[in-house]
């Protein structure tokens, strides 16, 4: 075998080849280790977005490797018409490790969120006179097919795709009152983030979930938490909600469990298993190889309880940023486990970005103030420390 790496030139032809959607550097990633990608020119980068809080595991794990290894020997895919045995094997490992008691599988973020939203649906159609309304917040992200994009709380989106699809209405997150006071006949369901990821890093804070489980079980309406970007040991617990000490009805996960290969699910309850035949589906629900990795994501984080390091490793971060902080080089810090936003004294995200970027390092900015770290769960204190050297550099 070949070891070398070949250094492929990106050409405005192959640039050109691909619909642009977003800017992109000139850099062709060629391979990644644990805290580590290389591009094609060899050059390294210590990656702390994780291909966007994915990676939960680093770049290439052994159990992943492992698993894809024999799952694709062993089946690829059956067919959505039968059951299979890593399916059978990670639904109940979900189910043990979560106030759940059924889970549909699907492939990324926006479809576990279209399943939520289904079945919020069928159930206001069922039991609620056929109130299909669900309220969400402003600064709120829930994907991008047509109904999670009108669920997200971007504003100028409203503009983008008409005729906008109904059904939603948002919110101020943290303001108890303002759903109070949204709440009617037609509302099925409340749809929160436990920490507005894309919107910022914003935090929930734990009364106010106590007193949205109180309220939607009052009202009798659901709660549907968005943890695709919280779930599976980001934020120093298994899953978000159990922070806040409260059970949602429904809830959704994608980014980390599936530690980069493309897999979704929503989690319900027995109460919930209310799609009648045919209502809900997919060609590639429980698809064996992608069950097989999410079982060994999993299965993983759980043995080696990975949560307790986001835990550990976040506050580091944000004791060392903090110093930054004295220092007037930054404005802010904030964020739960391993999901850490940097407010800056400008609005120049893109830019340290960038520099960061020359320098070796892969940090977001998701609003022109801010930095997002989100970075794999097995990370260390020497990652961590060259991390923040660089940060330190360039601001
Ligand atoms: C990323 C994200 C989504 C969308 O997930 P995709 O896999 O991109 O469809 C939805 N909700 C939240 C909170 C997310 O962070």
């Amino acid at each position: 075998m070949n070891n070398k790496v070949e250094k492929i030139p990106l050409t405005e032809e192959a640039k050109n080849s691909i619909l642009y959607v977003s800017d992109k550097p000139d850099i062709i990633m060629e391979k990644g280790k644990g805290m580590y990608l290389w591009d094609t020119t060899g050059k390294k980068y210590l990656d702390f977005i994780a291909g966007w809080a994915v990676n939960s595991l680093g770049h290439c794990p052994e159990v992943i490797i492992k698993a894809l290894e024999y799952q694709s020997k062993t089946l690829i895919n059956s067919s959505p018409a039968f059951y299979n045995k890593p399916m059978i094997n990670f639904s109940k490992l979900l189910i043990n490790n979560s106030c759940f008691d059924r889970v549909f599988f699907s492939t990324s973020g926006a479809e576990a969120n279209e399943s939520a939203i289904k079945l919020a649906k069928k159930y206001g159609t069922k039991y609620l006179n056929g109130a299909f309304e669900i309220i969400t917040t402003t600064n709120s992200f829930h994907g991008r097919t047509l109904a999670t994009m009108a669920a997200t709380g971007k504003p100028n989106w409203k503009n983008l795709y008409k005729p906008y699809y109904p059904g939603f209405s948002h919110v101020a997150f943290n303001d108890i009152k303002a759903i109070k006071n949204k709440i009617n006949k037609n509302t099925c369901a409340i749809m929160l983030e436990p920490i507005q990821g894309e919107g910022g890093i914003n935090l929930g804070n734990l009364e106010y979930f106590k007193e949205i489980r109180k309220l939607c079980t009052d009202n009798g309406i659901l709660l549907i938490l968005d943890e695709i970007q919280t779930g599976i040991g980001r934020t120093g617990k298994l899953f978000a909600y159990n922070h806040f000490d409260i059970e949602p009805d429904i809830m959704t996960i994608a980014k980390g469990i599936g530690g980069g290969f493309p897999l979704s699910a929503m989690l319900t309850k027995n109460k919930l298993n209310i799609f009648n035949k045919g209502d809900q589906g997919g060609t590639y629900t429980g698809q064996p190889l992608a069950m097989s990795v999410g079982y060994a994501v999993l299965n993983r984080v759980i043995e080696e309880k990975l949560w307790l390091n986001a835990e550990i490793q976040g506050k580091y971060i944000i004791e060392n940023l903090n110093k930054l902080k004295d220092n007037g080089k930054i404005k802010s810090v904030r964020g739960m486990g391993l999901l850490i936003g940097i407010v800056l004294n400008k609005e120049n995200g893109d830019q340290i970005v960038n520099s960061c970027l020359k320098n070796g390092l892969i940090v977001n900015s998701p609003k022109s103030n801010m930095l997002r770290l989100m970075p794999s769960l097995t990370v260390e204190k020497n990652h961590i420390n060259n991390m923040i050297d660089i940060i330190k550099e360039i601001i």
